[in-house]
């Protein structure tokens, strides 16, 4: 099936509150640009540097999410333009992006990233850490940033009893930090699901989904992903 084929099957089989984050990392303009004819105006990209040179290159309309692990120091590439940053994980990390995004008047959304899986190698905030990032003062003078939701992926695994334990657990946490009331932290996305578990991420409370390999096929294994961005 091609790009378009994909896509629109994907699409029509989500429920009308989940939004599709095209995950598109590793592909070349081209095939962004076959899902963008087809509709598609959410991309989600893990390297930095890879999104803004697409971002440059294609039409300005699209929404430009970064999904990777960031590193501080790269931050003010992506600060003009994109429209949310899914993998926050540390108050560090949220202070640059609120100096950045004061620096171009702007105030960005992002989703806190939350560790949910058995792997030691997946970032993210456990639930206590995040209660204390949100508690801090610091936090709460950060005027230009918004929380806007939480991001989780689950482990790796075929056993479906174990990822929806982790998925739960991720919108667990959710609705216990949407009922409290923190200025620069209201959260209505429920960011988790990739192409082998949005279904059942979608049954446990998702409201995005990030999906990469059913959409734009698979990735080369050679190419590295997931790393720093
Ligand atoms: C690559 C990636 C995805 C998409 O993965 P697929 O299995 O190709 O759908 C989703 N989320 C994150 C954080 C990713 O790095």
């Amino acid at each position: 099936m091609s790009i378009k084929e994909n896509l629109l099957k994907i699409k029509s089989s989500l429920p009308e509150n989940v939004t599709l984050v095209a995950v598109s990392k590793t592909k070349p303009v081209a095939d962004l640009m076959e899902a963008y004819n087809a509709g598609q105006r959410i991309f989600g990209e893990n390297k930095i540097q890879e999104m803004t040179e697409k971002w440059e290159q294609m039409p300005k309309d699209i929404q430009w999410q970064m999904i990777g692990h960031i590193q501080t120091n790269k931050v003010k590439f992506m600060t003009p333009y994109v429209s949310l940053i899914h993998g926050v994980d540390s108050l560090k990390l949220l202070e640059e992006i609120n100096k950045q995004a004061l620096k171009n008047n702007r105030i960005i959304d992002c989703l806190l990233q939350i560790h949910i899986a058995e792997e030691e190698t997946k970032f993210g905030l456990n639930e206590e850490e995040l209660k204390d990032l949100l508690a801090s003062e610091t936090f709460k003078n950060l005027n230009n940033i918004k929380i806007i939701g939480l991001m989780g992926m689950a482990t790796f695994t075929e056993n479906q009893d174990q990822i929806r334990k982790e998925f739960e657990h991720l919108k667990s946490i959710f609705d216990t930090i949407k009922s409290l009331s923190i200025v620069n932290c209201q959260l209505s996305i429920l960011s988790m699901g990739m192409s082998g578990d949005y279904p059942l991420a979608i049954l446990c409370g998702s409201t995005m989904v990030r999906i990469g390999s059913s959409i734009f096929g698979g990735r080369s294994p050679l190419t590295p992903e997931g790393g720093n961005s």
